[in-house]
């Protein structure tokens, strides 16, 4: 979010712009993202967003900066296994018409015929996004500080910011006192991209966020034989009603993202310690299970692979 906002205040012209990271860039929770991004959204906002950052992900960003990001363009299916999921997929098809997005509503056999390992039985159509893909979040984060920095953004790795308070030096000239661990800023306009630290930082100026921090999990299988082969990438499938989550190849391995239905688990829900950096918490197998086992169910080529 930092760096992907220096960037594009970057190209508005807004230059004077320094971007804080308390540890170093990634190190909260983008380092570890899956990186998928869809057209398979039912917002007109989201949907003007998304289409956006493929275009720039798959093209502009790294001819622009130099910095490869890793761009996996293999399309996605989203699932339905009910009237009412048709139903959905039919209201996110509008939207994505709507929006000129290459989008299309398929049957059984046309996801098979792009994805021939996925067990489809129940499924009665599905949602074809031929243009998303997934990305290198790391690269993709450090594409944009790169492009932020030829513009003349100054990015300060290792530097805290500890205190945000309204300039009361100067009565109502809507600035701001930024503290950090190197020193004072004092600026026009704050943003708080601080992610799971947002909240603990809101507070230092009253701000009360509604947020709290929860964990997601995604496992890797060892090398998958059927996948040794193949010449191109499967489609992710985002599969809400069996999965609750997504599944896709990572190089020549599977990928399972569960999104648990029951159970979800918070964490630091009192505050986030600081000191924290590409925090990677237990693996808690018993929470997951029931996705796990449907989606090892739904991929049988995954099922007596290791994690
Ligand atoms: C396992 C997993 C898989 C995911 N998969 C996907 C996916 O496939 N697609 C998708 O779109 N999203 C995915 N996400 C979500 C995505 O990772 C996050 O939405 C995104 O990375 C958040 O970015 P951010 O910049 O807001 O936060 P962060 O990446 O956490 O960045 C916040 C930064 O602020 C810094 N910071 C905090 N406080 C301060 C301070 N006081 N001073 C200075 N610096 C500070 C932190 O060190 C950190 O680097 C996934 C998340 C996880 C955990």
């Amino acid at each position: 979010m930092g760096c992907g906002l220096a960037y594009h205040l970057a190209h508005e012209g807004w230059t004077d712009v320094v971007l804080l990271e308390k540890a170093e860039l990634t190190s909260g929770s983008t380092w570890h993202a899956a990186g998928q991004i869809t057209h398979s959204t039912s917002s007109f906002g989201l949907g003007k967003c998304v289409d956006y950052n493929i275009g720039l992900y798959a093209g502009g960003l790294e001819a622009e900066t130099g910095q490869v990001v890793t761009w996996h363009g293999c399309g996605s299916f989203r699932l339905a296994y009910t009237e009412d999921e048709m139903d959905w997929l039919r209201h996110t098809l509008s939207v994505g018409r709507a929006l000129g997005f290459n989008i299309e509503l398929v049957d059984r056999e046309q996801v098979a015929a792009l994805h021939p390992f996925y067990n489809l039985d129940g499924v009665i159509g599905a949602l074809h996004t031929p243009d998303d893909g997934h990305v290198d979040p790391s690269n993709v984060t450090m594409a944009m500080a790169t492009g932020a920095r030829q513009l003349g953004v100054n990015i300060q790795r290792r530097c805290r910011a500890i205190n945000i308070t309204p300039n009361n030096s100067q009565s109502n000239n809507g600035e701001w006192v930024v503290e950090t661990e190197r020193g004072t800023i004092i600026c026009e306009h704050v943003v708080n991209a601080g992610g799971t630290y947002a909240r603990q930082m809101g507070e230092w100026s009253g701000l009360q966020l509604p947020m709290t921090s929860m964990t997601h999990h995604y496992f890797v299988t060892e090398p998958v034989p059927e996948f040794a082969d193949l010449e191109r990438e499967l489609p992710v499938i985002r599969d809400d009603q069996k999965v609750s989550g997504y599944i896709r190849m990572e190089q020549k391995r599977g990928l399972i993202g569960i999104y648990e239905k029951a159970n979800p688990n918070t964490v630091w829900e009192d505050h986030c310690p600081w000191e924290a950096e590409n925090e990677l918490f237990d693996p808690d197998y018993d929470r997951v299970m029931p996705w796990l086992e449907e989606s090892l169910n739904r991929m049988p080529i995954f099922a007596d692979l290791g994690i």
